[in-house]
């Protein structure tokens, strides 16, 4: 199920939305101020933010900016009429679309539909990711650190690799379990700690390099050094 984040302060507005996609089958938080969209985002992976540009306190375009600094989430402003220099200030602080208000929610389930889609075929190209001295090719299913290669399985590879594409977004045990095991897992998040153990021991300890953080009592986190 795709994660998608409103923030918008028009409380209204934003129960609507959240209703609307909810429909759609996604699953939908929202927040009605700037700072607390970006502590969320920086709390929980989503896949598509909607972000309103006139926000008390901190602005969209600010919130904006902040969260490009740590994150290529997909994220479509929505703008008030007449106010072109904001969407252009909008999409070059990295934005991906706007829509003006008031939208019809068809023409926002589109433009969902399409920077989602948008989403998935870049992720398709870059085959490569990489931290520090990890390096994950994801066609290949190769896994190296300071170019030695690391047999992991396949459990392991996929939560190594769900780590690596939410880098320093902090993962709660929660998330992980259902989006590696699936919902229907019975086994608890000790599964997660298990094979972060797992992970460790392989891509950590034997060459004395760190990229998972444990955040104690939340989850886990592949930070840029
Ligand atoms: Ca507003």
């Amino acid at each position: 199920m795709e994660r998608i984040l409103i923030i918008e302060d028009e409380e209204k507005l934003a129960r609507f939305v959240e209703l609307e996609l909810g429909y759609e089958g996604y699953k939908v938080e929202k927040a009605l101020e700037g700072r607390e969209g970006l502590a969320l985002v920086k709390a929980q992976p989503f896949d598509l933010i909607l972000l309103d540009i006139m926000l008390p306190g901190l602005n969209g375009i600010e919130v904006l900016r902040r969260i490009r600094q740590f994150s290529d989430v997909p994220i479509i402003l929505l703008t008030a009429r007449d106010t072109v220099v904001d969407k252009v200030t909008g999409l070059d602080t990295g934005a991906d679309d706007y829509i003006t208000k008031p939208f019809a929610i068809e023409e926002l389930l589109a433009r969902i539909r399409v920077a989602l889609r948008k989403k998935r075929e870049q992720k398709g190209t870059s085959q490569i990711l990489e931290t520090g001295k990890l390096k994950l090719d994801l066609q290949a299913r190769e896994v190296r650190v300071d170019s030695h290669p690391i047999d992991l399985t396949k459990k392991e590879f996929d939560l190594l690799q769900h780590l690596m594409e939410n880098k320093n977004i902090v993962l709660r045990r929660e998330v992980l379990l259902e989006r590696i095991w699936g919902y229907d897992f019975g086994g608890g998040t000790n599964a997660v700690d298990v094979y972060i153990r797992y992970l460790r021991a392989k891509i950590e300890e034997p060459f004395g390099l760190k990229f998972i953080h444990t955040v104690r009592g939340v989850g886990y986190v592949i930070k840029d050094e």
